[in-house]
């Protein structure tokens, strides 16, 4: 296409992540002719940074519903995912270091029960003989069998060519410079035209609509050379939702996962106001320290890489998934934060029975744009 040339499509789509690809999947698999747009490549944002633990969650009963439905898109997809997306079932084993722990673990596990999902209590020696890696002392913990491992940047690869191969447009390399009005400039003067634009910009969100509250939380990971069967399960502290819930403080947790490939994947941190991608080596160290805390037997792995990422975060922790209030060509796929490889799917569902006029499986209010109240200032 030559610059300035003029296309128009039923949606576009900014950001080309897990969000944006599966935006793309579910809008052309109503019927939709959709281009989407990515300054990058396909899966190359928070997407490539993530873990790809495909979690349910129980912070509300609104991030419940959307990561348990979700969680049941993915298994329902299973079938169809290629290798590479190392889709594994390894269930999650949310680790209880002390007494008080363990009480969270009993109450995680009502909550669970109560809703249908799988839980299981664990007594010190039954997690020993789970994870005999993890340190002598810790108390228990509670196993969620039916939590999942994925590679995201294939999965986002992946829903983006089933919806390439239903039509679908998509301009790599190209920045979105104007969004809004029903059309869509790109910083090489190409424009796009839609009466349905999506953004699913992850962090980068407020740069093309400006307003949108989401800020960078940046994230680190390390990965190790192949230590086969050194973790089995996706392993998180309980302390690990303290610091996930603070809104100010830099956090550690200890957050491992085993990959498929024998690695171990080790996290995870937290950090506002850190908006660039350099890795800092104050908080490296202290995630590294706390996940060897958790498991000594990590001091003596080599480590292989280690890089950064951005969460995309609200200040109430749910995204945001609908029409944005002050243009109503604008709908919104956003501030995933820490779930985004999790709540993908759901959300593209959720985007689509919105533009469709479709009923959605779940309650979608506590996700709509529109619950931040006062746009006023935009
Ligand atoms: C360290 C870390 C660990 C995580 N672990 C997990 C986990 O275990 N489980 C989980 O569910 N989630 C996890 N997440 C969160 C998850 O990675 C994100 O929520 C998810 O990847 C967001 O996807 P996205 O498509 O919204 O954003 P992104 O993947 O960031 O995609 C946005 C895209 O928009 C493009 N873009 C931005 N601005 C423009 C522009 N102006 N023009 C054109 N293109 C533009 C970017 O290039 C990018 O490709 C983690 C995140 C981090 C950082």
């Amino acid at each position: 296409m030559s610059g300035g040339a003029l296309q128009t499509y039923d949606s576009v789509i900014a950001g080309a992540g897990i969000v944006g690809a599966a935006c793309a999947d579910e809008l052309t698999l109503r019927g939709m002719r959709v281009a989407i747009v990515d300054r990058d490549v396909v899966g190359s944002g928070a997407t490539a940074a993530g873990m790809g633990h495909v979690v349910v969650m129980d912070d509300s009963e609104a991030q419940f519903a959307l990561t348990r439905y979700s969680q049941q898109l993915w298994k329902a997809l299973r079938p169809q995912l290629p290798d590479d997306v190392e889709y594994e079932q390894c269930g999650t084993i949310w680790v209880a270091a002390d007494e008080e722990e363990m009480a969270e673990v009993d109450r995680k596990r009502n909550f669970y029960a109560g809703r249908g999902v799988p839980a299981e209590v664990l007594g010190a020696p039954a997690l020993r003989n789970l994870e005999p890696n993890l340190r002598c002392d810790l108390v228990g913990g509670l196993l969620v069998p039916e939590d999942i491992v994925v590679y995201p940047p294939c999965a986002a690869r992946f829903l983006m060519q089933r919806a390439i191969g239903r039509g679908a447009a998509l301009f790599l390399g190209a920045s979105v410079a104007q969004f809004g009005e029903k059309r869509v400039r790109l910083d090489d003067g190409r424009e796009l035209d839609a009466p349905i634009l999506v953004n699913a910009a992850g962090a980068s969100s407020p740069e093309i609509t400006p307003g949108v509250d989401v800020k960078k939380r940046k994230g680190h990971l390390v990965i190790t050379d192949r230590y086969p069967g050194f973790v089995r399960h996706q392993l998180v502290e309980l302390g690990y939702l303290k610091s996930a819930h603070s809104l100010t403080d830099d956090s550690v947790a200890f957050n491992v996962q085993p990959r498929r490939t024998g690695q171990v994947l080790i996290g995870s941190s937290r950090q506002y106001g850190a908006e660039h991608k350099e890795v800092d080596q104050d908080i490296l160290s202290r995630m590294v320290r706390r996940a060897q805390e958790y498991m000594p037997g990590l001091a003596s792995m080599s480590a292989l890489r280690v890089w950064t990422g951005f969460r995309a975060a609200t200040p109430d922790k749910l995204p945001l998934i609908g029409p944005w209030p002050t243009d109503p060509s604008v709908f919104l796929a956003t501030g995933h934060e820490g779930l985004g490889i999790t709540t993908s799917l759901a959300t593209a569902k959720i985007l689509a029975d919105l533009i469709t006029g479709s009923k959605s499986e779940i309650a979608i209010g506590p996700y709509l744009p529109s619950r931040a109240g006062d746009h006023a200032h935009v």
